[in-house]
């Protein structure tokens, strides 16, 4: 019998293994799907002379964090490749804002958008160069982050304290406008806020948006070289050496639950797979407490409140095999790993607007990958492995198109809305459409069929709206990996500090689970006080 069972072989659930078997605990991973790595893997599916990532590719997050530096993957053959620029945003006039790894030329390129631009950048910078150590504590520490936090209150006082604050809680479309006299900046920032469910007008958008565009400052957009699933690869082979193990194709559906403590899952061919410590769950929130922990040990108010459990959007993601580097318009754009393809940031929120309205935007801004020019390996020389994915509504109730787009996302809405995505990246990139060799199309059902933890698509284990953030993450609790079922540890991103491949989630809920000590979440505490009823209403 192991020590641990961790269910769910993604990144959080790799990390957790590792700092498990790292403390000398015998552990078994068990994956539902035939490989390893969740929403980190690639392969060669859309032409067999290319590598394409299946969902992830970037990592500034996993660059910055102190949870996979300490595992020193390094050490197990990973190795990490950077695009000559970070991050392009292209514009239909011809203008280009472009983040380099050097901030001079970062600042140079927003200069030309307006004067005073470049210093207002540099400004940004030094500010997040001040705090950036205790930051990254903070965030990659269980919540609450006590040290860290402290340090951080201690030095946000000498940067300019509750003015500070009130920056990252800015929407960003105003931080964008309280910093930046031209568009450049403004783009940046907002652009980088939607990589997570961020419209430019959310409050804490200027704050998601300015530390994306930090990291990627300081530590670039790193891609493994040789294809996402590289760093996974690293996970395992890790683990495999200290003894742990991971079974693919088991998936489980039920935590078993004894004496009132997780004893063990089981699995889908009805075996049951004891632990004798802990059970670490990396699969989603709703997914954890709505099906595979028997609701009778569950209190009311956490069934209540994940009834107002928010997803992030769904997604919707196209690879191709491109017979040539893409014909941007902006040359500039032709460097860059990633791509932001929207008009300004008034673009930005019409196309969050229409999602807000359960519409399928017409103009998907499109986040765009260029892996060969990030990771020479990817494919032949001369040609490009790239992708583009984008967002949609999780409940379609229209299309801001005229092709009758109704989120059954069958073959033909497939195709129609990849097309659509083509045709934005064609605005930007005329010819693009001429060097298509093979495209492969993930619609939201298909991702989740991949991965049951992109549920309809969503990336990120639950919005980063701040609204379920920090102790409101899942949900409001004490924003910490324990459960209320001792034994039992919330290992995913939908744990605090949420989506992105940086393993904090996964070692959060393995340094709990060798603590050994069950905190009750205030949900819990609460439910006893208050005495709600089971759907969480006041009776
Ligand atoms: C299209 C896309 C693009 C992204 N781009 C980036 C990016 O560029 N950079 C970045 O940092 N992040 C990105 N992300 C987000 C990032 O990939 C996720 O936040 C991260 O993978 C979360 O890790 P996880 O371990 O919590 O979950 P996952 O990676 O989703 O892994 C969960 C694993 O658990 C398994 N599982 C679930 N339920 C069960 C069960 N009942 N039994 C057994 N196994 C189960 C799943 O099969 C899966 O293998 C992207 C995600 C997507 C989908």
């Amino acid at each position: 019998m192991p020590d641990a069972v961790v269910i769910g072989a993604g990144p959080n659930g790799l990390v957790a293994a590792n700092l498990l078997a790292d403390a000398g605990w015998s552990v078994e991973v068990l994956e539902a799907q035939d490989e390893p790595g969740g929403a980190v893997r690639h392969d060669r599916g859309v032409d067999p002379d290319f590598t394409s990532d299946l969902f992830s590719s970037f990592y500034p997050l996993a660059a910055a964090s102190p949870v996979l530096a300490g595992l020193r993957l390094e050490r197990e053959g990973l190795e990490w490749s950077h695009a000559p620029k970070v991050l392009a945003h292209p514009l239909l006039d011809g203008r280009c804002a472009v983040l380099s790894r050097d901030p001079e030329e970062t600042a140079a390129s927003l200069e030309a958008f307006a004067p005073g631009d470049g210093a207002a950048w540099q400004e940004l910078r030094e500010v997040w160069e001040r705090l950036r150590p205790d930051i990254l504590d903070a965030l990659f520490t269980p919540f609450p982050p006590l040290r860290a936090g402290a340090r951080l209150a201690v030095r946000l006082r000498a940067a300019g304290g509750l003015r500070l604050a009130r920056t990252m809680v800015l929407p960003v479309r105003r931080l964008g406008e309280e910093e930046f006299r031209g568009e450049g900046g403004r783009l940046l920032l907002a652009g980088n806020a939607l990589h997570a469910d961020l419209a430019p007008e959310s409050a804490g958008s200027g704050g998601f948006g300015w530390l994306m565009s930090m990291l990627a400052q300081t530590y670039g957009f790193p891609v493994p070289t040789g294809g996402s699933g590289a760093l996974t690869g690293a996970l395992v082979r890790r683990l495999a050496r200290r003894g742990g193990s991971v079974r693919c194709g088991e998936q489980v559906t039920e935590v078993v639950v004894r004496g009132g403590r997780a004893v063990g899952v089981r699995t889908g061919s009805g075996e049951e797979v004891a632990a004798r410590r802990a059970v670490l769950a990396d699969v989603s929130a709703p997914a954890l407490y709505g099906s595979l922990v028997p609701e009778r040990h569950l209190p009311g108010r956490l069934l209540g409140d994940l009834k107002r459990f928010q997803w992030d959007f769904a997604t919707f993601k196209v690879d191709w095999a491109l017979n040539g580097p893409v014909p941007w318009a902006c040359p500039e754009a032709a460097h860059a790993g990633t791509v932001h393809l929207a008009e300004g940031v008034d673009g930005l929120t019409r196309f969050a607007a229409q999602i807000a309205m359960g519409r399928v935007p017409d103009r998907p801004f499109a986040l765009f990958g260029q892996m060969t020019t990030t990771d020479p390996g990817r494919s032949p020389g001369g040609t490009e492995s790239a992708w583009a994915y984008t967002h949609v509504p999780h409940r379609v109730r229209g299309d801001a198109g005229d092709e009758g787009l109704s989120g059954s996302w069958d073959g033909r809405e497939q195709e129609v809305m990849a097309d659509r995505v083509e045709a934005q990246v064609e605005r930007y990139a005329p010819g693009f459409r001429g060097l298509i060799r093979a495209r492969r199309v993930l619609s939201p059902p298909t991702m989740e069929s991949m991965d049951a933890n992109l549920h309809g698509g969503a990336i990120n284990g639950g919005t980063t709206a701040m609204h379920q953030q920090l102790v409101f993450r899942p949900s409001p609790g004490t924003g910490r990996p324990e459960t209320p079922v001792p034994g039992l540890y919330l290992a995913s991103a939908s744990a605090h500090p949420g989506g992105g491949v940086h393993g904090a989630p996964g070692a959060n809920a393995a340094r709990a689970a060798l603590r050994g000590r069950h905190t009750r979440p205030l949900s819990h505490l609460q439910n006893r006080l208050t005495h709600r009823d089971r759907t969480g209403r006041r009776p």
